[in-house]
């Protein structure tokens, strides 16, 4: 039903081994995301590791695959398409990992890298607090010196996979208030270091695993520093870009296969004699998400593409992250409807991918960022500096 988007022979058997690996190895996992979410996620993790999922975004230099974006947007929407809802998925690796490769020293990065490719263990970034998200200039969990360690103190999350993840990179002020980004510091802390005091928080979907933590006197040596004293938050910006566009891909997937699964069931259930597909108040909202996703898609693509082709896309990429997520939510939202009350039952896909989906509006930034960073690129940053206050 969807318009072809490969473009090679290569683009085209990698979608068809990823929906294998998601038919054979995903689809037939069952979790309770309260009772087994970790150890389930792990073992998926462990085969997306031999599969060589994991290590698709990474460079090759590091240890990885150095996939392009079309691949990796790919891999990421069949995976969507899956059964087992996005929290639980063995993504490939974010920039986290090559921010931790690149900027650490060699024995930390041996001991973990590896680990981190075969999916034995996996890292996290703490970088919101409770009262610093979208502005990370004002974070105020620090880092202190003293000696041949970094003492730091403060509070970290909501963050998901919070009790899952073996590594954090925590973002913390060693500057001063007044350096606002320019102060902020990125960590490497194994997870079950002392000083560390976990907390969950319950969340609108249970596997984000949401939740935060308490450092106190948390004690790093300096090995433990990531890149440069006072760049944390230039160097996980880097990324930015691919990351937000990269992420819709995957809600991309899950909306595709509940349109497909809700027109089929709008073919087959009868009311008053017959199909509900014949009414247009349950035909036409399924079709006009289709359209919507059929047409972002054919950008997202794009956007990609450009992306591989060395262009800048800051633009677009954050025109998809909060775009592609509110095409996907409302497209979710009419597949819910469509199946009457099964469609607010876990017997059927959409409203668990609706609650996963949702959070796409945080990450990377929320839509309101987004929409703040489309602004600068077209209205100038003088506009964008006065729209966030500075002068
Ligand atoms: C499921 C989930 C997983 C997450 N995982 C992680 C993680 O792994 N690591 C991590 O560090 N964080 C994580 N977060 C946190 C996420 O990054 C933050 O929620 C996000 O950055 C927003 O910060 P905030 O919640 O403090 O909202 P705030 O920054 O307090 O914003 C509150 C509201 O005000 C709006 N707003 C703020 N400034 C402006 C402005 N200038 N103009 C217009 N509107 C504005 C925001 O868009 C938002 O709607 C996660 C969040 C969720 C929900």
């Amino acid at each position: 039903m969807w318009v072809g988007q490969d473009k090679t022979e290569e683009e085209q058997l990698f979608r068809e081994s990823i929906r294998r690996f998601v038919i054979e190895t995903i689809n037939p996992v069952t979790f309770d995301a309260k009772k087994d979410y970790k150890t389930t996620s792990r073992k998926l993790y462990r085969k997306a590791g031999e599969r060589g999922i994991l290590s698709l975004s990474i460079p090759q230099e590091l240890g990885g695959q150095g996939g392009t974006a079309v691949l990796q947007g790919i891999a990421r929407e069949e995976m969507g398409r899956g059964k087992v809802i996005g929290y639980g998925l063995p993504w490939p690796l974010s920039w986290t990992h090559v921010n931790f490769a690149e900027g650490c020293s060699g024995d930390l990065v041996k001991e973990w890298m590896p680990r981190f490719l075969n999916g034995e263990a996996s890292l996290g970034l703490a970088s919101t607090e409770p009262k610093s998200g979208s502005d990370v200039a004002s974070i105020v969990a620090n880092g202190v010196k003293k000696g041949d360690k970094y003492i730091l103190n403060g509070e970290k999350g909501p963050m998901s996979s919070v009790s899952t993840t073996d590594a954090f990179i925590i973002l913390a002020r060693t500057g001063t208030n007044d350096a606002g980004a320019r102060g902020v510091t990125a960590f490497f802390a194994e997870a079950d270091r002392p000083g560390i005091e976990y907390y969950q928080l319950e969340a609108m979907e249970d596997s984000a695993d949401l939740g935060g933590f308490r450092m106190n006197n948390l004690e790093l040596s300096l090995d433990h520093v990531v890149g440069e004293e006072g760049k944390g938050f230039y160097q996980q910006m880097k990324a930015f870009d691919i990351e937000r566009a990269i992420m819709p891909m995957a809600y991309l997937g899950a909306t595709m296969d509940s349109l497909e699964l809700s027109l089929e069931y709008a073919k087959n259930r009868e009311v008053w004699g017959r199909p509900i597909a014949t009414y247009e108040g349950v035909m036409f909202p399924l079709i006009e998400a289709v359209t919507k996703v059929e047409s972002i898609r054919s950008f997202c693509y794009q956007v990609l593409r450009n992306y591989d082709e060395r262009k800048r896309i800051t633009k677009e990429a954050a025109m998809m992250r909060w775009y592609v997520t509110r095409v996907c939510l409302d497209a979710l939202d009419a597949c819910i409807q469509a199946n009457g009350a099964q469609g607010y039952t876990d017997n059927v896909p959409h409203q668990r991918r609706y609650r996963w989906v949702r959070a796409g509006l945080f990450g990377h930034g929320t839509q309101e960022i987004q929409k703040l960073v489309i602004a600068r690129e077209i209205l100038g940053k003088e506009i964008y500096d006065q729209a966030l206050g500075r002068k």
